[in-house]
């Protein structure tokens, strides 16, 4: 993680072809992995080795134009307060809008860096038009064409020059974060964490960023709480806006290695808690999904079941997760949800030992090989878990890019059927020996 980068601009300026042409490369690799289908306006890039979140801001605005340009403010004053670096998107083939004029006021004020950005620069006599963008009073821009990809380098490189390195942790304490809708109970949560009622939510908005981390000693564990300071600072009226929601998330999920995904059991499993799911995975972090409110709903023998087996299908086949449902209201099962969030921290951590892993998969996979494409059979000689922060498998063959995805799927599974990786995404890479 080494920044968030927010695009922002009116619609129709090429925001989303921008977008997906950045992630493009990255997803297409991830998403074959895991098989599923995720939020389209949040996504990882990399330049240069430096990796990125990019949030396509404008994607989470819905409606016409004219609630757009309701919405325009709120649009980039989140970016301003939440990413790294902006990208401000104007459209050659257009000129300036007064819309465009409007986000240029705000952005001016902004510390932040801001990269005006004109898109639709498909050739050189529109590369002549940009110049009027000046007239912004943002200073340098940058031409691209998101369509044919030109001039991005440029602007890339500049962009990955000015976003932060990843942090350092201080400790080596698990760093858990607290995420879901609002409303869903996560201050209550934390309040109760903490034993006493000391941070109470309130409705101050903008107050400075505290620091990242809060550093807690409860019930014998020790861990820190990343960014309680944000979820509790935020006005409620803002934060019931899908992108906001997913802006909020994304720095503190990227800070930590298990998310408590809180949602509201009255309300259910819902696209946006799916989509703070997502986020959490997509980042490869652990997840422990919280089910508040059950003193809420009425229940029978069932109920539990039921419930879980919803959530079961809305988040495969990444299934492998821990399902707790607790009140916070009534501290019902609120020590048992810090103790599962430690063991998915420990499950991320989980390191197998080659020898171990070797002589446990390699006669799995001797009875069930990958199946022959074009009379050619792949044999897999060997197999390591690599040295990363999460979970990553190589399987060494001698077809590697032979192998299918149902196939990597099944690997996947045996491995979480042998070992304890619950509450934890995994990656598989076939590898050319
Ligand atoms: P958004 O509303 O800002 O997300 O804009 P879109 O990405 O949906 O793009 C709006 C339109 O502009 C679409 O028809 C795109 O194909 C087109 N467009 C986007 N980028 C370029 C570009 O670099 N050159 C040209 N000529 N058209 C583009
Ligand atoms: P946040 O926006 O996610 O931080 O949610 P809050 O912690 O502010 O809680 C939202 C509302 O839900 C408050 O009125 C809480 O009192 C209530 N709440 C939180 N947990 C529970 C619970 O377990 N049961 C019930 N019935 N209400 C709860």
């Amino acid at each position: 993680m080494s920044g968030i980068v927010a695009i922002v601009g009116r619609p129709n300026v090429g925001k989303s072809t921008f977008f997906n042409r950045m992630i493009q490369r990255r997803e297409a690799i991830v998403d074959a992995v895991s098989g599923v289908t995720r939020d389209r306006h949040y996504g990882k890039s990399d330049w240069n080795g430096k990796e990125f979140s990019l949030i396509d801001t404008g994607g989470y605005v819905l409606g016409s134009d004219d609630i757009f340009e309701k919405e325009i403010d709120r649009q980039v004053e989140l970016a301003i307060d939440e990413a790294d670096a902006i990208l401000f998107m104007v459209d050659a083939e257009t000129g300036i809008t007064g819309m465009d004029e409007d986000v240029a006021r705000l952005l001016r004020k902004v510390e932040k860096p801001v990269f005006l950005v004109v898109n639709k620069v498909d050739n050189a006599q529109r590369l002549e038009d940009a110049v009027e963008f000046y007239n912004l009073g943002l200073g340098e821009y940058y031409p691209v064409s998101s369509i044919n990809g030109s001039g991005t380098g440029e602007l890339l490189d500049a962009l990955v020059k000015v976003l932060p390195d990843a942090p350092i942790p201080e400790d080596n304490l698990p760093r858990f974060a607290v995420v879901g809708r609002p409303n869903a109970g996560k201050s209550s949560f934390i309040n109760a964490l903490l034993g006493e009622d000391r941070y109470i939510v309130t409705d101050v908005a903008g107050t400075t960023r505290d620091s990242i981390d809060t550093r807690y000693n409860r019930f014998g564990f020790e861990f820190n709480l990343v960014d309680t300071a944000g979820i509790r600072r935020k006005a409620k009226v803002r934060e019931d806006l899908e992108f906001y929601s997913v802006m909020r998330s994304v720095r503190t999920i990227e800070h930590a290695d298990v998310c408590l995904l809180l949602l509201d059991a009255s309300r259910g499993f819902d696209g946006q808690v799916q989509n703070i799911f997502w986020l959490a995975h997509r980042n490869n972090k652990g997840i422990v999904i919280l089910v508040n409110k059950w003193d809420l709903v009425e229940k029978d023998t069932h109920s539990v079941k039921e419930y879980t087996q919803k959530i079961r299908e809305a988040i495969a086949p990444f299934t492998d997760v821990p399902i707790l449902f607790i009140s916070v209201k009534d501290k019902q099962r609120i020590l048992k949800a810090i103790e599962t969030a430690v063991e998915v921290y420990q499950n991320r951590s989980r390191r197998i030992p080659t020898r171990k892993l070797n002589d446990v998969m390699l006669p799995i996979i001797e009875g069930n090989p990958p199946p022959a494409i074009k009379g050619k059979y792949v044999k897999i000689k060997f197999c390591t878990q690599l040295p990363t922060p999460y979970p990553q498998f190589a399987f060494f063959c001698n077809l590697p890019q032979y192998v299918k995805d149902p196939y990597k799927r099944f690997l996947e599974n045996k491995l979480r059927e042998n070992f304890d990786f619950t509450g934890v995404p995994m990656s598989i890479f076939m590898r050319k020996k």
